[in-house]
């Protein structure tokens, strides 16, 4: 709060002129010692007040009361579904490719099923006869699914998987259809999976109990589907089949055989379509990649 000391007594020649013609009368001979400021300032701090008091107060509006709520229950954490883990099923190595569907649909070997909506198989050309693997010459191996992935329980949709279908569609591996060349297309030449087939919480990377347990769904796959060649996508993918650690960008540009002696197909390897969607620069390198497997399965079709 100010003292009387801080109050700016000074009226200008407008304020003067206004409380004279209100009839109020303000000192205005010279300030000659230190009671004057005093006198005049209470002067005019009484001619304030008296026009002040000529203003009616407002009424004084009651506070609305508002209502106490009833007191609320403390917030409880919604109570997440406690689900046991089983141990890896028996004889994965022997299973037919519906047995395998249907095992993967209920494995629960790890922590991952904790928090899945859906397992993510894989999708790819339609199979000779129901319940049996396609057989494809092409195979793709991603990572593990995302959001999109584990909401539709198929691998590769949203942006990374329209950039995955576009590079598919622009490899033209077949023999002309209607005057064109065929690409490859997920719904008919070509089969796609992932290595971990329940999506990490929150897309975090699998751990590597994680992936030792769903890896040998991936390799009974492979050996069920036959294809002549593997495309593998992303570092996760790049790791399990070669069991090499090396960054993508050092393995790129070769052939490389599988870690698992089950696995004979030739390993191309080359960026994740997620990746590239945030390195725009590297999706010629990821074409040159293209180029390569296109190339060795001319030569492995040749032999
Ligand atoms: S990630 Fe693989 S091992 Fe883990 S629960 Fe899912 S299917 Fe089973």
């Amino acid at each position: 709060m100010s003292d009387a000391t801080d109050f700016d007594y000074t009226l200008d020649e407008r304020q003067i002129a206004m409380l004279d013609a209100m009839g109020i009368r303000v000192f205005q001979g010279e300030i000659s010692d230190q009671k004057e400021p005093f006198a005049r300032m209470e002067s005019a701090q009484n001619a304030i007040e008296k026009v002040a008091n000529t203003i009616p107060s407002k009424p004084v509006v009651a506070a609305p009361v508002i209502p106490q709520a009833a007191a609320a229950p403390a917030p409880t954490r919604p109570q997440a579904t406690a689900i046991t883990l089983t141990p890896k099923p028996e004889g994965i190595e022997r299973m037919g490719w519906a047995e395998l569907a249907a095992t993967v649909k209920d494995c629960k070997a790890c922590g991952l099923c904790q928090s899945r909506k859906n397992t993510v198989f894989g999708v790819g050309a339609p199979p000779a006869l129901e319940g049996e693997a396609p057989q494809v010459d092409w195979l793709i191996v991603g990572e593990a699914p995302g959001e999109n992935e584990d909401i539709q329980g198929e691998p590769f949709v949203g942006q990374a998987g329209k950039l995955l279908d576009n590079m598919l569609a622009a490899m033209k591996v077949s023999k002309e259809e209607a005057g064109k060349p065929k690409g490859l297309k997920r719904t008919e030449n070509v089969y796609i999976a992932n290595v971990l087939k329940c999506r990490p919480p929150a897309n975090r990377n699998p751990s590597p109990e994680e992936v030792a347990m769903c890896e040998p769904y991936l390799v009974r796959q492979i050996e069920l589907l036959k294809p002549k060649l593997i495309l593998a996508m992303g570092r996760f993918a790049i790791t399990t089949l070669t069991g090499s650690n090396e960054p993508v960008g050092k393995l790129r540009g070769r052939v490389h055989t599988a870690a698992d002696p089950r696995i004979t197909a030739p390993i191309i390897v080359t960026y994740h379509p997620a990746y590239l969607l945030r390195n725009l620069p590297d999706k010629a390198k990821a074409w040159a990649d293209l180029v390569l497997a296109m190339q060795t399965m001319k030569t492995i079709k040749v032999l």
